[in-house]
């Protein structure tokens, strides 16, 4: 068991965040390690990562793989194989930076360690809209909770606009117009013949690449079997899309939960509440008479999920709650929930929470109801 010393500089989150931090500001800089490079030349927090990173490689008795080129290899291998004594934080193939060049899930998901200060910044605009309501709902609980809902299904639901798209955005009444300029704020950039493509799975802007598309998750390629699955649409100037932060972190799961949601009410005729209290947790619903709170997650590193897991707070109140994970992560990585239950903190599993799958959680509420299990 790895005991978590966060002051330790040798701790493994440590290095991989200053190593995920490396990764990142590589990517941005366009300042890739090419051989003979100087090591003078590089930026500073670079120059730390590499020398945790040679530590650490010195300490696994494999002092020879030091220097850039070295370390930017070591970017592209799985984590697991620079630090693995903390595996199952990962899924097995969790690399920093991906094969073709794009940074790999790990770098978001060590957000919920409150550390990327990039993804941090690019849920700002969410994060200040929420106290805002939260502080509405002190006197107007409704008016609260629907401006939030309204926002939150914007965001899920139109992770590109159309400048016609934003400018209604812009006038709808619950959303402060600052709060949509700043969440809708990167620009979008059309292909060679006028058009974007839109991912199959995520609804994102999709990168063409010399053999097909790229999305910001690895996951999409598996959802859209290779990009079987997407749309194009014309390109406008002024288009606007979500930044990947809250295109991976809010809409990315935002789509499952209302998935879930409708299907609940579809299925049974229940009446699920999609972010109760201004977000208490993801969705409430009442099933045969036991108040269920669900948080769903869609992350790729299951240990990392488990150490960010806060307890569910108490209110609106529930009899149970669930973390449910959508049934793909979990075929990908058959120790995904031994692993999330892992490093969940003893506060979150205090309370009797369970951890699920998408369909186990559809099975548990079909039995409640009567009906026939989920194939
Ligand atoms: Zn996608």
């Amino acid at each position: 068991m790895i005991s978590f010393a966060p002051e330790d500089t040798q701790h493994p989150l440590h290095v991989l965040r200053i190593t995920s931090h490396a990764a990142r500001g590589l990517l941005q800089s366009q300042q890739l390690v090419r051989p003979g490079a100087k090591s003078a030349a590089l930026p500073p927090a670079l120059l730390t990562a590499m020398h945790l990173y040679s530590k650490r490689l010195a300490l696994m008795g494999r002092p020879d793989e030091v220097g850039p080129e070295a370390f930017y290899r070591a970017l592209r291998q799985p984590c697991a194989s620079w630090f693995p004594e903390a595996e199952s934080l990962f899924a097995p193939d969790a690399c920093l930076v991906e094969e073709d060049g794009r940074l790999g899930d790990v770098v978001t998901e060590l957000n919920f360690q409150g550390s990327d200060i990039d993804v941090t910044l690019t849920e700002a605009p969410m994060k200040e809209f929420l106290d805002s309501c939260r502080e509405k709902a002190k006197t107007d609980p409704k008016a609260a909770q629907a401006a939030y809902v309204a926002y939150r299904e914007l965001v899920t639901t139109r992770q590109v606009m159309t400048l016609h798209q934003f400018y209604d955005a812009l006038e709808d009444p619950a959303i402060p117009p600052e709060v949509i300029q700043r969440t809708w704020s990167e620009e979008v950039v059309a292909e060679p013949d006028g058009m974007i493509s839109l991912c199959g799975a995520c609804g994102c802007v999709l990168t063409p690449t010399r053999d097909g598309f790229r999305c910001h998750s690895a996951i999409c390629v598996i959802r859209t079997d290779n990009f079987k699955r997407f749309t194009r649409i014309p390109y406008q100037p002024g288009m606007r899309a979500l930044s990947v932060g809250m295109a991976k972190c809010v809409a990315a799961p935002g789509k499952h939960e209302i998935a879930l949601a409708r299907w609940l009410r579809q299925e049974f005729g229940l009446q699920p509440v999609l972010w109760p209290g201004v977000d208490t947790y993801d969705l409430g619903a009442a099933v045969g008479g036991i108040r269920m709170a669900v948080d769903l997650k869609d992350h790729a590193n299951p240990g990392l999920l488990g150490l960010s897991l806060r307890p569910f707070r108490p209110v609106p109140p529930f009899d149970e709650a669930y973390i449910v994970v959508p049934d793909d992560r979990v075929q990908r990585h058959p120790g995904y929930m031994r692993s999330l239950t892992r490093f969940a903190k003893p506060e979150v599993l205090a309370n009797g929470i369970r951890f699920l799958k998408v369909s186990e959680f559809k099975n548990l509420v079909r039995d409640r109801v009567g009906g026939i299990p989920v194939a």
